[in-house]
Parts: structure tokens; C-alpha cells; sequence
């Protein structure tokens, strides 16, 4: 497909046209590892899908790899630059940028870079409109540059001979080198690639006369574009778009672009930030019929871009100036403008509309055989034009199926992407329901819990947690030869606080004893209600003569609190308790609650408000 250098067929001028500039690859990234460099490789990347980030990220590398003296860094930085630059600004400005780039990447014989700063370069003189220069500085790199560059920057360099040859008319090899180029990039990994694809085809169609395909692809480049961040793209986009809908008879369509284009803010050159293109917007608002839009155009490229204009520009201008000319019933006037043929620089595209409006002008003006005679030579052009265009055909149609398969690519890499997305959304929709299934399932066990072992009056722990504990704390006393105390408590005369203040009363005078108990207790303490108006302490590592005289401070405090109480109390304003160790009543856990209880008893018996002890042997003692 790729074929080798072509002698150009004439020497042409494009409209409109952007040479892709791919990534670099991620091998090259990993082989040059400082944080500058990798700053830069990250700005090269965005040469074409965010060119903002793009000059931002550059600004930045070139500042580290300055002050870090990293001449790999400021190498690529610059070319990041550069190539930002021949869009965004002038061809001057970025070749300073390129020729620092390749004084750098000379002294770190990075061959890589050197090529492709050359590459720079030659688009550089592309711009300038010295397309066989370009073509001759870029063509002899290809062998050596196909061997070593990576992926995407063999694509750039494809893509820069087949802008070259795009330019000098020659659109079969064109659109073989653009083929080359795509299938060099790898289809998936275009980063705006195919983009600058889609508007490269249209172009070329344009200059063939195929304004119906040319416009197709650039509603799809459009399309793509907006998901960019890169308004030159766009803009050369939209005049395309322009050239086209001019081309095909519907100009009053292309107003609403020429008018977005214009509202572009205009930089220090006055070309419109982003190559305004005025004798072709002048054009479209001619043809669409308004003269005084068309007029002030044809003033605004006369005056302000005559200097910097190209030979596709300035044979433009010409003809839309002769076509206000007739507008305005000037023929002569507009004979007169197009005497002159274009020079060899300018497309066939273009010398096929000069020829056209000659003939109109001579028709005008009632001369007949001049007439003929630009149409003689407009009908040439335009046969040369039509066996440039069949010539083309399988090339471009190749390239279209190329795209065609880009296309279905990014297609279905979205579609994954996409349902990759939705699955992981999904998951972490499952995972969160999971999550707060389980959260829920761990408070409800917790209410169970706390509901299976808690009293739920004092919030003192109840019978059920004694009777499961109990046993094990005895054989851990046991096995630490440690006592294991057990005080049994009753409230006194409990029953008339219920009769004569309510059951309600009493449930708030239990309450407040179980709090008593539960903040004069230890850590290690258990404090349980034992039933009705009955609690229990086990009290580890406690002989039962301490855990007497501590229920005993606690009958005082009991006591105490119930004297401050204001409403006088006709009941439980003491405690009647039985204390008993394990040590001096060994066996079951039943064996210590039975000894502490028969304390309790005791007490009961002597008179209540006291605190007895069941020593060994079964002697009860105060
Ligand atoms: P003693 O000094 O002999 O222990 O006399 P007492 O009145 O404290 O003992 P008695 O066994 O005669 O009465 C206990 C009362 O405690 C009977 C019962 O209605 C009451 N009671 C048991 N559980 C609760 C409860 O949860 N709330 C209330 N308000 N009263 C309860
Ligand atoms: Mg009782
Ligand atoms: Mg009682």
C-alpha cells in the first residue's frame, strides 16, 4: 500500500488542513523516567485531545527540566511545545521552540526526538507554503524512522509525507501515507488521532470535488471533536464545513459557522486565534447572498492578512473580490481582478474557481470568446481534477474502510468501557446494599444480645447472664486459687414503696438502685438484678469479708441517698444482703448462691439493714 517517493504533479495549496500528531508510546515514557520527562511525554499526549492541558503540562516540564538542568526533559518539552505552537500560534515561534528541542535531544542522541523535531520542522515550511522543501526534509526519514520510532510517532511522520504530497496535489499518495499512518497508530489508541483523520480525509476530498463524502466525514470529525478540548481542530473543522456547504450550493447553511468563527477573539496578528480563513468566509456570505457581510470579509482579509496569506489564500481573495464585483455590477472591474492566472502554488480546487469566475465576469461583459476561454481552461482543470479523483479512488477508499474499522473500534473499546462501567456501578451498588444489610443484621444482633443478657428496668445484666457466667468465673477462681465473692441483695420492705407510691414508683426506685450498683461496681464486677426487687454482685478475685465491707458502704450510700430523697420513702430505704466466697463455700455455683442467700435470710431475720456473712462451715456471721 505504501508507496515510495512520488515526483509531485503540481504544486498545490490546501484550504484547509491539519497533519496529526500522535502520542508517544508508553515504552518510550518508561524509558525516560525523570518527573520532568514524564511531565512532558503526559503533554505530548494531549497534544490533540486537550490542548490546553497540553501548553500547560509543557510550561510546566520545560520549568522542572530547567531548573533540574534535564536536557532529555527540556528536549521533549520543547517539541511539545513547538508543535502546539504551529497551530496556535506562527510558524517563526515554533520553530524556535523545534530547533531547542532538537540541541537538546542532540547532545542526549535521543534519535527519536531528533527525528521528530525534524518532523516539526518540516511542517513548519508546510505552513510557510514551501510544500516541496517539507516533503524533501521529511521524506528521508521514513525508512530510519519506520525502523525506530514507536507506534504513534511513526503515524505522525506518515501523516506529515502525506500532508506533504496532499499539498502538492499528488492525492493518491496522499491518501496511501494517511492509510500508513492510521494503520502505523494502532486504531484504539487514537487520543483525537482520528479526529485529525476525518478532517485530513474531508480535506482531501474537497480538493477532488467530493464536497458530499467530505461533508459526511466532517459532521463525524465534528461530532468527535466536541468531546475534545482543542478549538483549532474545530475551527479548521468548521471551515471545511464551510468550503463545502459554499461548494455544494447551500451557503446560506454555512452562515451560522462563518459567524461562530468570527466571534473567535482575534490574536495579535489579526488572523482570529484560530486562522480565521476571511476570503473563504468572505465567499460563502457572498454566495449566500449577502453582500455587505461578504464585502466587509473580503475588507477584513485585503487589510488584515494580505501580508501572511498563502498562494490558496490569495487566489481566494481574488476571486471573492471579483465576485462582489459582480455582485455589484462592476464586471469589468472583476475581469480585471482575475487577469492574471493564478500562480503554480495555488490548487486545482481553487484555479477551477478563479477559471469559473472569469468566464462569468467575460459573460458579463459581453465577450464571448474570453468567456470561452476561461471555461476551456476551467473544463481542463477540472478534467485534470476528475482523473486526479478516479486515480485516488482506491486509495481513498481504502482509507475510508481503514476508518470505517477505527470507528467501529472506538465503538466497541466505548461499549466495553461502558459496560465495564455499569458492572463495577453495579457491584458497588451490591456491595453497598451488602454492606448496610450487614451493618443492620450486627445492630439487630446487638438489641438481641444486649435484650438476651440485660435487664431491661436497671440495664443491670439479669438471671440468665448470671446463671451463664457464674460457672465459669468459679473455675477461673479456681484455677487462679483466687476467692469468687457472691452478695445477694433485698431491697427492704420494698413492697410498701408499690402500694402506697405506685408500681411506677417502685420501678423508679429500682432503677435508681441498679444505677448505684452499676457505677460503684468494678470493671471486673458483675451486677446483676436477680429478680423482683432481689440483685446479685459476683465479685472475682474478692474474699467475702472485702465484699462485705464493700456492700456495706454501699447499704451507706443507698441509705444516704434515700435520706436526700425529698418525698419520704415508706420503704426500701435499706438493703438487707448475704455474702459468701468460694473459698468458704467451694462446689457448684448453686452451692454459693444457696450460701449467700442463706446470709441474706439471716439478715432478714435479725432485723434487715445488714450485711452477713456466710463463713466456712456454714456458721453465719455479721
Ligand atoms: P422484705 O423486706 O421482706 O423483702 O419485704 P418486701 O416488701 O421487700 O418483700 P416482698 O417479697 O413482700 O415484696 C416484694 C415486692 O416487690 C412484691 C412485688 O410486687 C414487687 N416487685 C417485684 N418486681 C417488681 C418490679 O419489677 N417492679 C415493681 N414496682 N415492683 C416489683
Ligand atoms: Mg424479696
Ligand atoms: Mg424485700
Amino acid at each position: 500500500m505504501l508507496a515510495g517517493p512520488a515526483s509531485p504533479a503540481s504544486v498545490m495549496r490546501c484550504p484547509c488542513k491539519l497533519v496529526e500528531n500522535v502520542c508517544m508510546s508508553a515504552a518510550s515514557v518508561r524509558a525516560t523516567s525523570s518527573t520532568a520527562c514524564r511531565l512532558a511525554h503526559r503533554a505530548w499526549r494531549l497534544l490533540y485531545s486537550d490542548s490546553h492541558g497540553c501548553i500547560e503540562l509543557a510550561e510546566r516540564a520545560l520549568a522542572q527540566a530547567h531548573r533540574r538542568g534535564d536536557t532529555a526533559a527540556r528536549g521533549w518539552a520543547q517539541l511539545t511545545r513547538g508543535f502546539h505552537l504551529i497551530w496556535y500560534a506562527t510558524p517563526p515561534e515554533a520553530m524556535g521552540d523545534l530547533r531547542e528541542a532538537q540541541r537538546c535531544f542532540d547532545d542526549v542522541s535521543d534519535r527519536a526526538g531528533q527525528l521528530l523535531a525534524e518532523v516539526g520542522l518540516a511542517r513548519c515550511s508546510w505552513r510557510h507554503g514551501e510544500f516541496q522543501a517539507a516533503l524533501q526534509r521529511v521524506l528521508p526519514l521514513r525508512d530510519e524512522g519506520l525502523r525506530i520510532l514507536k507506534h504513534d510517532q511513526r503515524g505522525m511522520l506518515l501523516s506529515t509525507i502525506a500532508g506533504c504530497y496532499s499539498e502538492l496535489g499528488d492525492s493518491q499518495q496522499a491518501f496511501a501515507y494517511m492509510y500508513q499512518a492510521l494503520r502505523e497508530t494502532g486504531r484504539g489508541k487514537s487520543q483525537g488521532f482520528d479526529v485529525v483523520l476525518y478532517c485530513n480525509l474531508a480535506h482531501e476530498l474537497i480538493q477532488l470535488g467530493d464536497y458530499h463524502q467530505a461533508l459526511s466525514y466532517l459532521l463525524e470529525g465534528l461530532e468527535r471533536c466536541a468531546r475534545l478540548n482543542n478549538p483549532r481542530l474545530e475551527s479548521v473543522l468548521t471551515i471545511n464545513r464551510i468550503i463545502c456547504l459554499t461548494n455544494l450550493d447551500r451557503p446560506a447553511e454555512a452562515l451560522p459557522d462563518v459567524r461562530r468563527l468570527l466571534s473567535l477573539p482575534a490574536d495579535k496578528d489579526g488572523r482570529g486565534a484560530m486562522n480565521a480563513h476571511f476570503e473563504t468566509l468572505a465567499l460563502a456570505a457572498l454566495r449566500a447572498g449577502d453582500l455587505n457581510f461578504g464585502a466587509e470579509l473580503v475588507e477584513r482579509a485585503t487589510h488584515n492578512l494580505s501580508g501572511t496569506l498563502v498562494p490558496d489564500e490569495q487566489a481566494t481573495l481574488r476571486v471573492a473580490r471579483a465576485e462582489l464585483l459582480l455582485a455589484r455590477g462592476r464586471w469589468a472591474e472583476a475581469a480585471e481582478q482575475l487577469q492574471s492566472s493564478p500562480s503554480p502554488g495555488v490548487s486545482l480546487r481553487v484555479r477551477c474557481m478563479h477559471f469559473h469566475a472569469l468566464a462569468a465576469a467575460h459573460e458579463r461583459l459581453g465577450q464571448p470568446a474570453q468567456a470561452l476561454q476561461a471555461l476551456r481552461l476551467w473544463q481542463k482543470l477540472h478534467t485534470e481534477r476528475a482523473l486526479q479523483a478516479s486515480g485516488a479512488r482506491y486509495q481513498a477508499a481504502a482509507l475510508q474502510t481503514e476508518l470505517l474499522r477505527m470507528k467501529q473500534e472506538l465503538l466497541s473499546i466505548d461499549a466495553r468501557r461502558r459496560s465495564t462501567e455499569k458492572a463495577r456501578a453495579e457491584l458497588e451498588a451490591a456491595n453497598r446494599q451488602l454492606k448496610s444489610k450487614i451493618a443492620e443484621v450486627e445492630t439487630l444482633q446487638q438489641a438481641l444480645q444486649q435484650q438476651a443478657t440485660r435487664d431491661f428496668l436497671t440495664g443491670l445484666f439479669n438471671r440468665r447472664h448470671l446463671d451463664d457466667v457464674l460457672p465459669a468465673m468459679l473455675a477461673m477462681a479456681e484455677r487462679d486459687r483466687q476467692p469468687l465473692s457472691v452478695v445477694i441483695i433485698d431491697l427492704d420492705h420494698f413492697k410498701n414503696v408499690n402500694d402506697e407510691l405506685g408500681h411506677a414508683a417502685g420501678d423508679r426506685l429500682l432503677a435508681a438502685f441498679g444505677e448505684l450498683l452499676g457505677t460503684h461496681c468494678r470493671k471486673s464486677d458483675v451486677a446483676c438484678r436477680y429478680g423482683g426487687e432481689e440483685f446479685c454482685l459476683l465479685m472475682p478475685r474478692t474474699a467475702a469479708a472485702a465484699a462485705r465491707r464493700k456492700t456495706l458502704a454501699l447499704l451507706k450510700q443507698w441509705s444516704q441517698q434515700c435520706e436526700t430523697d425529698s418525698r419520704q420513702l415508706p420503704g426500701a430505704r435499706s438493703f438487707s444482703a448475704g455474702v459468701a466466697d468460694s473459698l468458704a463455700a467451694p462446689g457448684p455455683a448453686a452451692a454459693l448462691l444457696k450460701a449467700a442467700d442463706d446470709g441474706l435470710l439471716q439478715a432478714k431475720r435479725l432485723g434487715r439493714s445488714r450485711v452477713l456473712l456466710h463463713a466456712r462451715g456454714g456458721r453465719i456471721a455479721a
